[in-house]
C-alpha cells in the first residue's frame, strides 16, 4: 500500500534520545501531517472494522493517540492501559522487564468483560515486553486478544517472538 511510504517518511528518527546509542522513532512529526495521520488510522480501521472487535486497548502514552480514533471508527470501546498510580479505580497489574529495570501496566477492573474480543494498540514494538504485558492483562480477565497493532516495528529486536504466537500487524519497519 503506497500510504505506508508516506507514513514512514513522516516518522522522525532522533539519534541519542533519550540516551546515547538509541535511535528514537518520533511519531510527533507524523501527527503534524493530517494526511499521514489519517492514513495511519485508516489502514488500521480498514483491517479491523469487520472483525467483531469490542475493545481497543491502548498503551500509555502513544497508544492513547492512535487507539481512540480506531476505536471510534470500528465501534469499539477504548480502554487505557496505564503506568502505575494513574487509574483511580480498582486495578489489575502486570509487571514486566525492560532492557534496564522493570515497569508495570495497569487496567481498571470491570473495563473489559470475559469473552470480549480485543485489539491492543501502541506506537512501536521493540523487545515486545510492553505488548506482552498488555496481552496478559486482557487475557487475565478472560478477553480474547485478536491481534496487536503498532505503527512501527524494530524487527532486529525480535519482539514478535515474545508475543506467544499472537499476530502482530505493523505499518512500517525500522532497522
Ligand atoms: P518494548 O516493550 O521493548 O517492545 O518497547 C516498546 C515500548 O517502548 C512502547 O510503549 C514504545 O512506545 C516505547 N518505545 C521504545 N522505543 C521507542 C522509540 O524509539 N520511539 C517511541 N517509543 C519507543
Amino acid at each position: 500500500d503506497p500510504r505506508m511510504y508516506g507514513i514512514k517518511s513522516k516518522i522522525r528518527v532522533v539519534p541519542d534520545f533519550p540516551k546515547p546509542g538509541i535511535m528514537f522513532q518520533d511519531i510527533t512529526t507524523l501527527l503534524l501531517d493530517p494526511k499521514a495521520f489519517k492514513d495511519t488510522v485508516d489502514l488500521f480501521v480498514e483491517r479491523y472494522k469487520d472483525r467483531n472487535i469490542s475493545v481497543v486497548a491502548g498503551i500509555e502514552a502513544r497508544g492513547f493517540i492512535f487507539g481512540p480514533p480506531i476505536a471510534l471508527a470500528i465501534g469499539a470501546k477504548f480502554v487505557p492501559l496505564r503506568k502505575p498510580g494513574k487509574l483511580p479505580g480498582e486495578v489489575i497489574s502486570e509487571d514486566y522487564v525492560l532492557e534496564y529495570g522493570k515497569d508495570c501496566l495497569q487496567m481498571h477492573v470491570g473495563a473489559v468483560q470475559p469473552q470480549e474480543r480485543a485489539l491492543v494498540v501502541d506506537d512501536l514494538i521493540a523487545t515486545g515486553g510492553t505488548l506482552c504485558a498488555a496481552m496478559n492483562l486482557l487475557e487475565c480477565v478472560g478477553a480474547e486478544v485478536v491481534e496487536c497493532a503498532c505503527v512501527i516495528e524494530l524487527p532486529d529486536l525480535k519482539g514478535r517472538e515474545r508475543l506467544k504466537g499472537k499476530p502482530l500487524y505493523v505499518l512500517v519497519e525500522s532497522h
